[in-house]
């Protein structure tokens, strides 16, 4: 179904969705790994065969990570942040465990303790960036490391053989994961393209405007100056009747292209309905916008698209802050009428006629 893979330029945004799909996971998974080392002492006083008083104080003081994580876990949006704040916790659970063991007799446990955390790292894993997540688990066995120096496991070795093949094995699980979600994103993102574009022409259709206005208001939320221009093949029943709807639809494909070819990436050429199209000018002054309009009118009538000549008509119109856009558009409708109504292949300002 989905053919492409992730580009480079899309990563971010592939992680930041990834992250928002599996915060929520994740994140329980995170408060969870606070309350099983809290959970822990139980163990400790089984050991003991009594209260634990020693590693009461190294298993509770999870909750202090636990508390910054709950603080911090609203406000994290960025996956960037969230993959810090996330891995926070099974390291601190893993420090808090260290401690615990310092006080322990028996260490032999030590060696199942550190296999749970394999879990936690997985559980993580779910809304991270794989390429962080091979680092940030990776310390796990760092931590063993480290620890070894003074807590001296007893079976140190076999810990370590027995971590690194799981380790291996989650990495393995959380690619799989990745490369499945990319396919969900880029169904996703096919999905969202294809509802605001229009299938002959390739540029917008009308949904796109729900996108740039501000649906309480119906005014354009773009805080930049704003025209809106209106265009209609002029006589294109016409080309219609003549060389037939097939090469009507490549005359609208030329001209959409030729017209989408002069404006800038912030601007939107909009499929309005059959073959009038508004463009939405976005931080043009009226007199820029004139003098591209222009540009586009010419370019169109004095261009070979292989089929007849052809012109356009277009209306005008800078957005006033105080209205909604369907006013605007109206005004620019108003202007491309007139245009259409004194000879046409002809740009009309709304606010000199
Ligand atoms: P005017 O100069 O007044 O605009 O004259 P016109 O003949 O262009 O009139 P009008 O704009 O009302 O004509 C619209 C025509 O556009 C009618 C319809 O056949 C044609 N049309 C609308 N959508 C399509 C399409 O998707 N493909 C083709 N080939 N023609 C279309
Ligand atoms: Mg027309
Ligand atoms: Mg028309």
């Amino acid at each position: 179904m989905v053919t492409r893979k992730i580009r480079k330029d899309e990563l971010n945004s592939f992680y930041q969705s990834k992250f928002d799909y599996f915060r929520v996971v994740s994140g329980y998974s995170a408060i969870l790994i606070g309350l099983l080392e809290m959970s822990y002492f139980i163990s400790d006083c089984v050991l003991y065969g009594r209260f634990a008083t020693e590693t009461f104080i190294p298993r509770f003081s999870i909750i202090i990570p636990l508390i910054l994580f709950l603080i911090l876990y609203p406000r994290v949006i960025s996956y960037k942040w969230g993959t810090l704040l996330y891995y926070l916790m099974p390291h601190a659970a893993m420090w808090c465990t260290i401690w615990a063991i310092y006080h322990l007799e028996n260490r032999d446990y030590a060696r199942e303790g550190f296999i749970i955390m394999h879990f936690a790292f997985l559980a993580i894993g779910f809304a991270t960036p794989l390429k962080y997540h091979i680092v940030l688990h990776a310390l796990l066995m760092a931590n063993i490391i480290i620890s070894n120096m003074w807590n001296h496991y007893e079976y140190y070795t076999i810990m370590l053989a027995l971590a690194i093949p799981l380790y291996i094995g989650v990495v393995i699980m959380l690619w799989i994961l990745e490369n499945s979600y990319a396919d969900q994103y880029l169904v996703k993102k096919q999905l969202e393209i294809s509802s605001v574009s229009d299938e002959l022409t390739g540029v917008n259709n009308r949904y796109i405007i729900n996108e740039i206005i501000d649906p309480s208001t119906d005014k354009f939320s773009l805080q930049k100056d704003i025209v809106v221009l209106m265009f209609d093949i002029d006589f294109f029943k016409k080309v219609n009747d003549t060389y037939g709807h097939e090469a009507g639809d490549e005359i609208l494909k030329y001209v959409s292209a030729k017209i989408k070819s002069h404006l800038s990436k912030d601007d939107y050429i909009i499929r309005w309905g059959g073959e009038e199209f508004i463009v939405i000018l976005v931080d043009y002054t009226i007199d820029n916008a004139l003098e591209l309009a222009e540009k586009l009118r010419s370019d169109v009538e004095n261009s070979n698209n292989g089929i007849c000549p052809i012109t356009i008509s277009m209306g005008l119109c800078k957005y006033n802050k105080n209205e909604t856009y369907h006013q605007c558009v109206d005004k620019a409708d108003k202007a491309l009428y007139y245009a259409k109504n004194h000879g046409r292949n002809q740009i009309i300002n709304y606010n000199d006629i």
